[in-house]
């Protein structure tokens, strides 16, 4: 079975392309700049051969036909003809209450998923451009949605709402739904799997470190708490979000600078969080260099801000879970930056976690165990897959329908 999986941003796209038999990913790659000038599509193939393609891409729906079009090419593609594909898995960001596994999209769940553009207007209309090009470009395909809010759909109420009038919930849905879900899932579930250990004995805490950052709770294999909330921008300090911030400051910035709504959702999703404090950028090397080789003040401010959010969290989920057995790093920042994860993890030996720094040191992108051999808990790097997972949910539940449709 070959499934395309597709990771529609507002001017990206993301795909690889699975072969099931043997979970490989002949082809992927990126459109960017979608709808921009000096928009391009990389691609890689599986001998590791990287090509890049310079083009107009106007919009999804000429990017995606641009992707087919290098897939099935004689030259760069991997299959024939585009029926090889057997189903299309996208990721899309917010399924609010409604969903809380992945679906074969129909009209209905579509227009699901529009109602929660609302919530999640930066990235759910671009998952449903994703979802309408396919639909124009090769319609007997059938589509499956995988939810980033989907794994949350656990949390209990108490984790989940927020202290605001009741009817707010009631009227526009206003709660916790976490996202990033589908790495959590991943990045727990592979943890146990290295650790050849049952997950639903553990007490696991996620932490998913990239321009977009969270945490999650993960008790008995299931998500009870997690640090984004309504919107992808509550919890941890992110690349250019503030994370966790007092409401307060809100009206207070909008009163005194004369700004708009639309002006400060811009400044704490867009100019906040590491590039905000530091002035530097929002990228981790870059901070980190800053404050290794130039010394730079608010490099540094900005990067012990950083560690300690991560800390307070990790006290924070170890006490709603009565302890911790599994510490889990991923994302850029979290496979890649042993410098985070030594400052993150370093005084927590109260918990029972006992860092080895030798283990940590130079270690990028695999996946390790980098605790003493005596911790009581153990802290890993486990590279997140969020594709295969989509890939995986997308042939079981396009399996499930061939089924139903033979009986
Ligand atoms: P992601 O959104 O998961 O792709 O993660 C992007 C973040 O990972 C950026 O802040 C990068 O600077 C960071 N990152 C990638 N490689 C490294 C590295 N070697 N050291 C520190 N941060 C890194």
């Amino acid at each position: 079975m070959k499934i395309l999986v597709l990771n529609c941003g507002s001017s990206s796209i993301k795909f690889q392309l699975f072969n099931m038999k043997n979970k490989s990913v002949p082809l992927k790659g990126i459109a960017e700049k979608v709808g921009l000038k000096g928009s391009f599509v990389r691609i890689e193939k599986a001998n590791g051969e990287k090509v890049r393609f310079e083009g107009e891409i106007i919009d999804h729906l000429v990017g995606i036909e641009y992707i087919l079009g290098i897939t099935t090419s004689k030259k760069h593609g991997c299959i024939e003809k585009l029926n090889e594909i057997d189903a299309v898995g996208h990721r899309v960001v917010n399924g609010g209450e409604r969903f809380s596994a992945s679906v074969l999209i129909t009209d209905e769940v579509q227009a699901e998923v529009e109602r929660f553009c609302e919530i999640a207007p930066l990235h759910n209309p671009a998952n449903l451009k994703g979802i309408n090009a396919i639909k124009m470009l090769i319609p007997e395909i059938p589509q499956v949605a995988v939810f980033d809010t989907a794994f949350h759909q656990t949390l209990p109420p108490y984790a989940y709402m927020y202290a605001i009038p009741y009817s707010l919930y009631k009227k526009y849905g206003i709660r916790k739904y976490g996202y990033h879900g589908t790495s959590h899932y991943y990045i727990s579930k592979r943890a146990c799997d290295i650790l050849k250990t049952d997950i639903k004995t553990q007490r696991i805490i996620t932490i998913h470190l990239g321009n977009g950052a969270s945490m999650a709770a993960v008790k008995e294999g299931k998500s009870i708490d997690t640090s984004m909330g309504f919107t992808p921008l509550e919890g941890l300090i992110m690349g250019t979000r503030s994370g966790d911030l007092d409401a307060g400051v809100l009206s207070f910035i909008m009163d005194k600078e004369k700004i708009g709504l639309s002006a400060i959702s811009t400044l704490v999703n867009k100019q906040s969080g590491m590039l905000g404090i530091t002035g530097v950028s929002s990228d981790m090397r870059e901070i980190e260099d800053a404050a290794n080789e130039n010394h730079n003040e608010r490099a540094i401010l900005g990067l012990d801000m950083y560690h300690y959010r991560v800390k307070k969290y990790i006290g924070a989920y170890a006490s709603v879970m009565g302890g911790v057995d599994i510490l889990v790093f991923a994302g850029g920042i979290g496979e890649n930056s042993p410098e985070s994860r030594e400052a993150i993890c370093d005084g927590l030996e109260f918990l029972g976690i006992e860092f080895d720094q030798k283990k940590n040191k130079g270690l990028r992108s695999k996946e390790a165990i980098i605790s003493k051999s005596t911790s009581p808990v153990k802290v890993m790097v486990v590279p997140t897959n969020e594709e295969l997972v989509i890939a995986e949910d997308t042939m079981r539940i396009i399996s499930e329908m061939k089924k139903k449709s033979r009986k």
